[in-house]
């Protein structure tokens, strides 16, 4: 067996967590010629439940890392097949400065992937890692971090530890049921049909008695002999799913069946909760920051997370580099302040008003209103298609983009529970 490689006793950055978010924070700090030190409670490579589906905004991350060919190289996908209420649509990706198009990797070898494109930045990445402790100084700050017997004092401490964020809680980031969540099953499946370019993706999830679900299911083609299905169920802590997600799952394997020519039973199902749009607080402190799923940002609409993982650790890393921590514990100098507010005004108007609209399809009678008409209009689903992947650019001068952004921006006033709060 491979040793791993000795810790080191001090680093500048450590980083925990080398999932989408904590390699692409590593990968950045280490371009910028920062000393990084990421470590990883799994051995790579390790598996993720996920639907591996990479949309147009997270393509736009993977270019910018140097991995959009060897993306696209594996599959290329045009856009979503929407199913649903008696009618079914083609919808491309929307064009425009996310690319318009996507592709679909499984985690197993994405993330793997950019483990590797951390290291070869020059990050020193060490997997088989738990972190079990941190140690705080009188500022509050973090000075060190505990990995059982071993000892790593740090300057910067970036957390990027997932949904339950373990590190995270240890210092008060705390995650908010009251605001809309999913539950979410994958599995993997051999099908005629794993090539295809589209998604599937079908608006009317009912489950085996016939209910419908405020939620929708999935086929991802990748490629390589299988499609990724799944499904997916929004819930709030006072309108809980009311429905056995993987139960669900097979349920939708078998009625999606012929239609993707699947061969054999869905294996490797696995289910997970997904904290969405930023309903969390305490996502920073003097000297550290959480990113990716540890600070919640999920898109509400769609379940997508590795785009906002990509994107945050590009962002936090260049504010890292802008010199925002260079002394903790001054107000306003330091992440504590500067880490949300950042977040906040890149996601706020659109998670605001994703989690508003994810918020009504928890009613039940919302979804058998809207979907039929929904779905009678190509020009509406290109609409939603473009607004649920938040690929509405700040450039955009059309009637949806200035509707969608007036639509966040009083969301954002209204809202009850201020995203990435204090
Ligand atoms: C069913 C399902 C389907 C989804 N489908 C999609 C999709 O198709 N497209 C999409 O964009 N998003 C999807 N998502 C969301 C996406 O999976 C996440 O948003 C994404 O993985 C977030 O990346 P991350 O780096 O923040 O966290 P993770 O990928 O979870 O990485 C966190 C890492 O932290 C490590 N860690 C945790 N605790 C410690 C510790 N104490 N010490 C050391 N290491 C630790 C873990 O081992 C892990 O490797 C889906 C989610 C679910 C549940």
């Amino acid at each position: 067996m491979e040793s791993r490689p000795p810790l080191p006793a001090s680093t500048d950055v450590l980083v925990v967590g080398c999932g989408p978010a904590g390699s692409a924070t590593a990968t950045w700090l280490a371009r910028a010629g920062r000393e990084v030190t990421v470590l990883d409670a799994a051995t790579f490579p390790r598996d993720k439940t996920c639907g591996d589906g990479l949309t147009p905004r997270a393509m736009l991350e993977v270019d910018r890392l140097g991995l959009g060919s060897w993306a696209r190289d594996r599959i290329t996908i045009e856009g979503l097949e929407l199913r649903g209420f008696g009618r079914s649509r083609r919808v491309p990706w929307p064009a425009g400065e996310h690319g318009g198009v996507g592709s679909a990797v499984r985690r197993t070898v994405f993330d793997d992937r950019l483990r590797q494109t951390a290291v070869d930045a020059g990050a020193l990445v060490v997997d088989g890692v738990r972190v079990t402790g941190v140690e705080r100084g009188d500022d509050g700050e973090v000075t060190a971090v505990r990995a059982g017997d071993d000892r790593i004092a740090c300057r910067t401490l970036v957390l990027a530890d997932g949904v339950r964020s373990p590190v995270g809680r240890m210092l008060g980031r705390t995650w908010h049921r009251d605001t809309v969540y999913a539950v979410a099953a994958r599995s993997y499946v051999r099908s005629g049909r794993h090539d295809h370019p589209w998604i599937g993706s079908d608006l009317e999830l009912r489950d085996e008695a016939g209910a419908i679900q405020p939620g929708y299911g999935w086929v991802f083609p990748l490629g390589d002999g299988e499609v990724n299905l799944g499904v997916g169920a929004l819930a709030t802590s006072s309108r809980p799913a009311g429905v056995a997600v993987k139960d669900l799952l097979h349920h939708y394997a078998r009625s999606v069946r012929a239609d993707w020519a699947l061969d054999g039973e869905p294996r490797s199902v696995t289910s997970a909760l997904l904290p969405m749009g930023g309903a969390v607080s305490g996502v920073a402190g003097p000297n550290w920051a959480a990113v990716g799923d540890a600070a919640a940002c999920v898109n509400p609409l769609n379940g997508e997370g590795i785009d906002y993982a990509l994107e945050g650790g590009r962002l936090l890393a260049e504010l890292i580099c802008s010199g925002a921590v260079a002394g903790s514990g001054r107000a306003g100098r330091d992440l504590t302040r500067a880490w949300p507010e950042l977040l906040r005004s890149t996601y706020g108007r659109s998670f605001a008003i994703a989690r508003d609209a994810a918020r009504l399809l928890t009613l039940p009678q919302f979804l058998p209103l809207a979907g039929p008409v929904g779905m009678r209009s190509q020009a509406l689903m290109t609409a939603a298609v473009r607004c649920m992947s938040n690929t509405v650019a700040d450039s955009d001068r059309d009637v949806v983009a200035r509707g969608w952004r007036a639509a966040g921006s009083i969301a954002r006033r209204l809202d009850r529970r201020p995203l990435f709060a204090d």
